[in-house]
């Protein structure tokens, strides 16, 4: 399902600011890109296909942040 993997751990900033885990709290993250299939984007009330969300997944304690595409 990833399009994209990073090599590393990563800072992350959204919305200009610096992301940190909701759990752990750390500021580290491996980035991952997810197609969103039609189930998933009817879900969260898309009207288009083939969207991609970008995933955080925390290198600490592996939670994912998911931030879905703004129209
Ligand atoms: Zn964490």
């Amino acid at each position: 399902m990833a399009l994209f993997e990073s090599k590393a751990p990563e800072r992350v900033q959204v919305a200009g600011l610096d992301l940190h885990c909701e759990i752990c709290k750390r500021d580290m993250f491996w980035h991952r890109r997810a197609q969103l299939n039609t189930a998933v984007a009817t879900f969260f009330s898309f009207d288009w296909a083939n969207a991609t969300a970008d995933c955080y997944v925390c290198d600490g304690c592996g939670y994912v942040h998911w931030f879905l595409p703004k129209r």
